[in-house]
């Protein structure tokens, strides 16, 4: 999959303009402040999912105008496709191939990218609720029954959670609790075995980019943790009873602490850098390293899914990373368009775009 064009009329910083990218590395290069940011979000928008910034559609009109539109050609398994934009009254639309769209949720899958910003490092960084949104968001791309599954495990959670607390005062619940831990360890299993399959197919390509980008020299492991006494090679049957097990022994402590200690909720994901753990013991530029061979990782698993490899967005990837990692991303990322952006001029750049105060210059075919 790549980008044939993208234009901007009223995005952001950017001016009014078609630029044509290159199916290769594209590179951003640009003062502080200049729109380089801004153009990534732009391709990003076309996944038909929410700014990565956080932002509000209505921050993503100019300012002083009062709507947006921004368009796209991309090829995809080798047909030409255009997906439009609107932004307008504090929403967006969407028209794919001339088709009006009520949502723009409804474009999500038509068009892939997988999007590396430096607020993922929080990925390595934080506790394992970030871990574990990565894997049920990629998944929830690859599976749309694993999204359903996941809000009826959360359901059934919070209810269990509520009655644990009304065991408290009235003990006599006790009896309607076990139908809560079923329940939950039904759901419990699916979750698990979905996401201990997909850790086995991102270690593959996510070791192997590692290996890459450090020129060999360290080694990347991931590790499924299980937050109830489960493994990563359990059937779907064993994962349940197993967790239904883990329930049933916490459940004075639950009663106790007035919610539920374990279950999936509680699951993480081990990162090691030659075998100590990456938040505790790796340097900024390991962390940044492993984030990035998880998320081109991410991108192999869609792409293989999907039958197409999804376009790369890496903004601000470069900054703490040596000549030899930069120079991975930057010459050896074969047969992948990837938009990366950096504040210093790229020596050698094969296809330097140049973003000053909003005017895009140099890029190829514009
Ligand atoms: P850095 O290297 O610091 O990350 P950048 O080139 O990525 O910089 P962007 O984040 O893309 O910069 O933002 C560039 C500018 O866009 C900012 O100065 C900001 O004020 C401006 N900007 C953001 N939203 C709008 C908007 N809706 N209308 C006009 N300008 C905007
Ligand atoms: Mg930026």
């Amino acid at each position: 999959m790549f980008v044939k064009s993208l234009s901007f009329e009223n995005y952001r910083n950017l001016k009014n303009t078609t630029i044509m990218p290159t199916e290769s590395i594209n590179v951003i290069c640009g003062d502080n402040a200049q729109g380089k940011t801004n153009l990534l979000e732009c391709v990003w928008l076309f996944t038909g999912g929410r700014s990565f910034r956080g932002s509000k559609d209505s921050e993503l009109i100019s300012f002083g105008q009062n709507y947006a539109k921004i368009q796209l050609c991309f090829n995809s398994c080798n047909r030409d496709q255009t997906i439009e934009i609107n932004i307008k009254n504090g929403r967006r639309s969407a028209i794919l191939n001339d088709v009006p769209k009520s949502y723009v949720s409804h474009i999500i899958g038509v068009f892939c990218a997988v999007v590396f910003s430096p607020d993922h490092l929080t990925l390595v960084k934080n506790g394992p609720e970030e871990r574990r949104n990565f894997i049920d968001g990629a998944l929830c791309q690859i599976k749309p029954s694993y999204a359903a599954a996941l809000t009826k495990y959360k359901r059934i959670l919070n209810e269990r959670n509520a009655l644990l607390k009304d065991i408290q005062k009235h003990r006599e619940l006790i009896d309607t609790l076990d139908i809560w831990n079923d329940r939950l360890a039904c759901e419990g299993a699916l979750i698990s075995y979905e996401r201990a399959a997909y850790i086995k197919k991102l270690s593959q390509p996510a070791i192997q980019f590692y290996d890459g980008i450090s020129d060999g020299k360290e080694q990347l492991l991931l590790e499924y943790k299980t937050g109830f006494n489960g493994n990563e090679n359990m059937t779907r049957e064993e994962l349940r009873n197993s967790l239904l097990e883990s329930l049933r022994k916490k459940q004075n402590d639950d009663i106790y602490a007035g919610f539920t200690t374990t279950g999936v909720h509680r699951d993480d994901l081990t990162i090691k850098i030659n075998g100590y753990d990456a938040k505790n013991f790796g340097s900024q530029g390991q962390q940044r390293s492993a984030v990035l061979a998880m998320k081109l990782a991410e991108a192999t698993v869609l792409g293989n899914e999907k039958g197409e490899k999804p376009v790369i967005l890496l903004d601000d990837v470069l900054s703490e990373l040596d000549p030899s990692r930069q120079d991975y991303l930057l010459n050896r990322l074969d047969g992948l368009q990837v938009f990366i952006t950096c504040c210093e001029p790229i020596i050698n750049a094969k296809n330097p775009i140049h973003i000053n105060k909003g005017e895009i210059t140099a890029l190829e075919g514009t």
